[in-house]
């Protein structure tokens, strides 16, 4: 392809909304062109670069046995009804009425429309398993749309979903796609791990999140050098402290003016964060958006309230539950704010964290403004309607495997995998006939890759100051091949037959023809990140070229042959 005909406009300047790298070099080399908030286009390199992502999934998924459909993007919402998913999914579903006033989504995910298909296709214990898949464009209404691909409310999606006849069934599935999703992300060039993963709006039991590691990532983890744990801080599990024996003492009331947090508090009566309770205050909402309960979280003094555990264990939707307005709550519930303990409480629910009733004479809230009360126990004065882990695991936190102190790191989530069991095929009815022709309820696993996420992501981990670094197996061309003085006859005639011998041998070749300075065709050829580079230039005239690899400084003078037969070499050992 030469550079001179190719619709490419790259920018100087750094866009003023992108943030991070990827962000930022996909909106320089003109790869991606954004339209609105969220939703973006992609150039030829920028397509080609996603196709060739896409096309290693497409191996490593046909290689594992999926066959690809295409299901549409159009939803009809009887289907997501039936799952319980119209509501539970919440504003992030992207929303329509056709002319006659039906609903209608956008497909964020397709487990409906899947289990939808296979009811209707599937009757016997002889067609399973079954896994199809399908790369296809989603949408989420983001609440916060940001950093380009990485969140946006248009994007692409590898999705497949796996169908067993049972448990074992799926478990093998599941690890069949958990190893397939490992060799996809390592010829991608992404430097990942696989984290324990929260189920979310997805459902089932368990879950394993596919984390590019990145300063950038939104997804935060935990993990243990010791032993192999390693999930996001939202499914985590922490050990709880260990319970005390000391002796019950009476409760005492303390005047605390002003204390609104806990170190104040703690400060003023001479306590660590440890011995104090620390309160959370939230308002639930039913499925009209009318408020429908409180609910106040307690957990020690110095630890985080988990937002993820504290709604698993409610059992609602992430969406229906918001931080609380004390003023208004205080009338309900006798909270107070900034002095609310879990001993007078009524109306609301109470989620008490797991450690905390095994810990004794804890300071909390007094529910009376500038009051604390001294020597709280569980049980003796209050109770919870929930007691459950609702703590983040900190760093320096024990393991919960092998208590070793955690680490914590932050990652890209570029695929998540999931056992759901049965909960769509029970709730839709997806069943086949057993050997004894019994109905049975197909078991199911789902598993999505971020397709244009991984793109970002790759950038994120591959890229210096100057440019893109692209790993060659996702390059939108393998080799740039620089012409100095493309009106040259020599210059001209040299690169284009490198070029003619490179295509002819399978490279992908871009050819910077332009009539521009060579600082400037350096700089572009830098910021595109073409893996190899080699200059035609004066040396053309002896049959020598400058022969350079993105990835590395040093540049070297060798000829034509030379040149040729490296560039070959590295493309076929990479790509
Ligand atoms: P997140 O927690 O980042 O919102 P998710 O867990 O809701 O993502 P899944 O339902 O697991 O996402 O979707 C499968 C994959 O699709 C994700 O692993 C991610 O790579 C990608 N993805 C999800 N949301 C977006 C988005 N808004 N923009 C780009 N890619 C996305
Ligand atoms: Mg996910």
């Amino acid at each position: 392809m030469r550079l001179s005909k190719m619709h490419l406009k790259t920018l100087r300047e750094v866009p003023n909304e992108a943030e991070i790298p990827s962000h930022i070099l996909l909106l320089r080399t003109g790869m991606i062109r954004k339209l609105v908030s969220g939703v973006y286009g992609f150039m030829p390199m920028g397509w080609r670069s996603v196709r060739k992502i896409e096309d290693i999934i497409r191996q490593e998924m046909d290689r594992a046995g999926g066959q690809e459909i295409h299901m549409s993007a159009v939803q009809p919402a009887e289907l997501w009804e039936e799952s319980g998913r119209w509501f539970a999914y919440g504003p992030e579903l992207w929303r329509l009425k056709d002319r006659n006033g039906r609903d209608f989504c956008l497909g964020p995910t397709h487990e409906e429309i899947f289990t939808d298909l296979i009811r209707s296709d599937v009757s016997s214990h002889r067609q399973l398993p079954m896994n199809l898949y399908q790369i296809q464009t989603k949408y989420r209404d983001e609440a916060r749309p940001r950093f380009g691909l990485m969140r946006s409310r248009e994007f692409i999606m590898k999705d497949s979903y796996s169908f067993d006849k049972d448990q074992a069934g799926l478990d093998k599935s599941y690890q069949d796609m958990y190893e397939t999703y490992e060799r996809i992300f390592t010829r991608c060039g992404l430097n990942f791990r696989p984290v324990e993963a929260d189920t979310g709006a997805i459902g089932g039991s368990n879950s394993h999140e596919f984390t590019a590691l990145s300063e950038v990532g939104e997804s935060e983890i935990a993990y243990c050098e010791s032993c192999n744990m390693a999930a996001t801080v939202e499914r985590a599990q922490c050990v709880d402290a260990e319970a005390s024996y000391a002796a019950e003492l009476p409760v005492e009331e303390v005047h605390t003016p002003g204390t609104k947090t806990i170190e104040a508090v703690a400060d003023l009566l001479g306590l660590e964060k440890e011995q104090t309770i620390k309160a959370l205050l939230f308002v639930t909402y039913d499925e009209e958006g009318k408020e429908n309960g409180y609910v106040a979280a307690f957990v020690r003094g110095d630890r985080e309230l988990n937002m993820t555990k504290l709604i698993n264990a409610l059992g609602i939707p992430e969406h229906s539950i918001e931080f609380a307005d004390e003023a208004k709550m205080s009338q309900a519930t006798g909270c107070v704010g900034g002095f609310t303990g879990p001993t007078k409480l009524h109306d609301c629910t109470i989620v008490v964290d797991s450690e905390l009733p095994g810990l004794k004479n804890l300071c909390a809230g007094a529910c009376r403004e500038d009051y604390h009360l001294k020597n709280v126990n569980y049980g003796r004065d209050y109770k919870g309607d929930i007691v459950t882990d609702i703590k983040v695991l900190q760093e320096g936190d024990p393991c919960p495997i092998c208590g070793a102190p955690v680490k914590h790191t932050r990652g890209i989530e570029v695929g998540q995998v999931f056992k759901l069991g049965t909960k769509y095929s029970e709730s839709m009815g997806a069943t086949y006939k057993d050997e004894n022709q019994k109905d049975q309820l197909i078991v199911m696993g789902c598993y999505g890759i971020g397709v244009t996420r991984t793109l970002a992501a790759v950038v994120e981990q591959h890229h210096d100051e100057n440019g893109i670094i692209w790993p060659v197996a996702i390059a939108p061309y393998h080799v740039i091949i620089t012409v100095m003085k493309p009106d040259d006859d020599i210059q001209s005639k040299v690169a284009d037959d490198i070029c003619a011998q490179l295509e002819t041998a399978g490279i992908e070749v871009l050819l910077d023809d332009r009539k521009e300075r060579p600082g400037v065709k350096f700089k572009d050829a830098d910021l595109l990140g073409i893996p190899v580079r080699i200059t035609v230039g004066r040396g053309a005239a002896d049959g020598i070229i400058e022969y350079k690899l993105r990835r590395d400084a040093d540049k070297e003078e060798i000829s034509v042959q030379d040149g040729i037969a490296r560039a070959i070499e590295i493309v076929n050992a990479e790509k």
